[in-house]
């Protein structure tokens, strides 16, 4: 066994402590990655608190995970030492199923392993990113290509697939209007990414607070949704609407502001059930959609995507004692826009 510094919590109240996990040995396919930057993301905060259902405590969070490779299994082909990686909300599948095989191992219909608080195929439970090193099967490992930092790139393995796969799945492009609800980590990177794919984007926030902002970050339009006139204006206007937000908000309102086929999908995953209006969908054969990451090859392709286009998400790094602050930051929408902790830290008081 490897083992491992990391930052968890012991029950769900916290606070973080620095503690030792223990590593699998590598098996032939694994990769072992020294972590140097693990992003900050809501999921985080809602599982390791059980929001998201039973947990097991101590857990380390973190499925935004950049850092270098240090060591490979005896039959391992796609990395070497050295090499700039990065994993994100998964670190297995079962490999055999029908959306396994199509690449969408995030739909896989055994369940994909999750980074952490999962049990994996070893029966070990899966600790997260905050921690110095991991082990992973390479077939769960990306490549951050040269021109991205490490610190940037590493929200990009969720924030980022999160909302770039929904764009090009309802094909974000030229011509198309995209409206993105809320400017959060998520949000933030849905604007740029849609901006970079040539498309039209509204930001719909509640209030104006951020619109420059929302505009520097490539959005051509910014609306508040606390005004009533927001809904009048903008009715039937967009053919995609990426919702980023987990809290409950009136959905038949924002369905409202589709165009005929225009699609609302939501990346934000609130925990109450969100009544739909049926009539909110059939007049204007709208549909109402639900999108999960992305699949590891469709995560590779936004990384190249990013590099190309000089793509990053706005971060503030911080250091691994500063955790819990930086969760009760995240909890008070007080991040522009995500949080990075530098591993290097891991050690400080
Ligand atoms: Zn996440
Ligand atoms: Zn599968």
């Amino acid at each position: 066994m490897i083992t491992t510094h990391a930052r968890a919590v012991f029950n769900p109240e916290g606070p973080f402590k620095l503690t030792a996990i223990e590593r699998r040995d590598l098996q032939p396919h694994d990769v072992l990655i020294e972590i140097k930057y693990a992003g900050i993301c809501h999921s985080d905060i809602h599982t390791a608190r059980g929001e998201w259902g039973p947990v097991q405590y101590p857990i380390v969070p973190g499925h935004e995970i950049a850092g270098i490779v240090t060591g490979v299994g005896s039959e391992v082909t796609k990395y070497a030492a050295g090499d700039r990686v990065g994993v994100g909300c998964m670190v297995d599948s079962c490999g055999k199923c029908t959306n396994c095989h199509k690449g969408e191992e995030q739909y896989c219909l055994n369940g994909m392993t999750g980074t952490y608080g999962a049990v994996d195929r070893y029966g070990q439970y899966t600790q997260g990113g905050y921690s110095t090193q991991i082990v992973v099967t390479e077939d769960f490992v990306v490549k951050i290509p040269e021109s991205l930092q490490l610190d940037a790139a590493a929200p990009l393995l969720c924030a980022g697939i999160t909302t770039y796969s929904p764009l090009r799945h309802w094909g974000a492009g030229p011509g198309k209007k995209i409206a993105v609800v809320g400017l959060g980590g998520l949000g933030h990177m849905a604007v740029k990414l849609a901006h970079a794919m040539g498309a039209e984007v509204t930001v719909l926030s509640q209030t104006l607070k951020k619109k420059d902002d929302g505009l520097q970050l490539g959005a051509d339009h910014y609306y508040a949704t606390s005004d009533p006139e927001t809904f009048k204006t903008l009715a039937g206007t967009f053919d995609l609407i990426v919702n980023t937000v987990s809290a409950k908000i009136d959905i038949n309102a924002y369905l409202s502001l589709l165009a005929v086929d225009g699609t609302l999908v939501n990346v934000g995953a609130p925990s109450e059930p969100l009544p739909v209006h049926v009539f909110s969908l059939i007049p204007q054969r709208r549909s109402f959609a639900g999108s999960s990451i992305g699949g590891i090859r469709e995560t590779q392709e936004m990384l190249d995507f990013c590099a190309e286009h000089n793509i990053t998400p706005e971060i503030e790094v911080i250091s691994a004692s500063q955790i819990d602050q930086a969760w009760e930051r995240v909890l008070a929408s007080d991040v522009r826009y995500r949080f990075v902790i530098d591993i290097s830290t891991m050690m400080n008081e």
